[in-house]
């Protein structure tokens, strides 16, 4: 259930009713709680610096809509602090079974302002991250002169290691790459510690496998952090998280930089929607042959001109794709209220429940 504070008399009562009905079902509640992001407008939280040590704006401004996509820092334990806080001060009191954790995660090319991808991706350089690279031995000089003066030939991923992450023909960013993995676990290990002694059940939402490495996600080893593990593997979304917005965005925005043959083939083409049902199931089962917790993928059962083109027949091909690649569940995404009932009627065919319209 996604947050409401706004309103937070009728949200309490909204959020104890829907408790209350979901006990009598023996359904569990958990609470949408973004991490590293989107909460900066209830509490002021320290932004992400690039490698020129400037600041990186939100990609889109904050009135355009509920979402700002601004990102702080996950080594700045003043950040941490406050986000415990806010889930102490808004939601604690609520009968929940469990907490959704999303956004957490740094900014993918897909959130940056264009042309500043490689900046977005390349971060954070603030006082604690510095100290953070120093106690791991790691050149951020090095790597910073590497970001300004762009290679003669592109950055090559040389192999995909058993963990998920990425070797790099230049070892420079194998580190940094596997370092930005270590922070958000390590800062996600803190959080959930706090969210276990509130005997909370924990669930992760995350990019899918191949694009998670650059957004400093080791989905494998967040994996033991979780009760279940949520891939958003939207293959007809067009905005942030969907396999053909981030894709796209990923080439486009480090083309002079990074060659990503050796994971997204030539042959993909990264702008269609739906994307590549065989390349995106194979994806999905790397993750499922690795993961600690159970694996619900995502998909999108919402509806949106020029955003979402979800329809019953892309439902039933990617649910009986992903339930073959091992899926043990799916999170139907993102907003049940607000899904064409064609597309829930068509979920609920396949998982076998009996059509009823009420
Ligand atoms: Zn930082």
């Amino acid at each position: 259930m996604g947050w409401a504070r706004d309103k937070r008399r009728s949200a309490s009562s909204l959020y104890n009713k829907t408790a209350a009905y979901c006990e009598k079902k023996k359904i569990e509640l958990y609470l949408w709680f973004p991490v590293f992001s989107e909460n900066s407008m209830i509490r002021s939280l320290d932004g992400l610096v690039d490698f020129h040590g400037e600041k990186i704006p939100a990609a889109v401004s904050r009135n355009s809509g509920d979402e700002d996509f601004s990102f702080c820092c996950p080594n700045n334990t003043h950040n941490i602090e406050k986000i415990l806080d806010i889930f102490e001060s808004e939601f604690s009191q609520l009968p929940f079974n469990g907490i959704f954790l999303d956004k957490i995660r740094y900014p993918s090319c897909a959130n940056s302002r264009a042309g500043r991808g490689l900046e977005t991706m390349f971060s954070c350089f603030c006082d604690f991250c510095m100290i953070q690279y120093k106690e791991a031995g790691f050149d951020t000089r090095a790597l910073i002169a590497a970001l300004k003066s762009p290679p003669a030939s592109p950055i090559f991923i040389k192999s995909i290691q058993e963990n998920g992450e990425y070797e790099f023909n230049d070892p420079l960013f194998t580190e940094f790459f596997s370092l930005k993995g270590k922070f958000i676990k390590d800062s996600l290990e803190h959080i959930c510690t706090y969210f276990r002694k509130k005997k909370l059940k924990i669930g992760f939402d995350v990019f899918a496998p191949f694009l998670s490495p650059f957004v400093g996600q080791n989905l494998s080893s967040l994996s033991a952090l979780c009760d279940f593990i949520k891939p958003m593997m939207y293959r007809a979304t067009y905005a942030p998280a969907g396999l053909p917005f981030e894709t796209e965005a990923l080439l486009r925005e480090s083309a002079d930089f990074f060659d990503c043959t050796g994971i997204i083939p030539g042959s993909i083409d990264a702008r269609a929607s739906p994307f590549d049902l065989y390349f995106t199931a194979k994806d999905l089962h790397t993750l499922v042959k690795t993961s600690s917790c159970p694996v619900y993928a995502g998909f999108e059962i919402n509806r949106k001109e020029n955003i979402c083109n979800a329809h019953p027949a892309y439902i039933e091909e990617t649910m009986r794709a992903y339930a073959k690649a091992g899926s043990q569940g799916f999170v139907l995404s993102w907003d049940l209220m607000d899904a064409p009932e064609e597309n829930i009627l068509k979920v609920a065919e396949i998982i076998g429940l009996p059509h009823k319209t009420q």
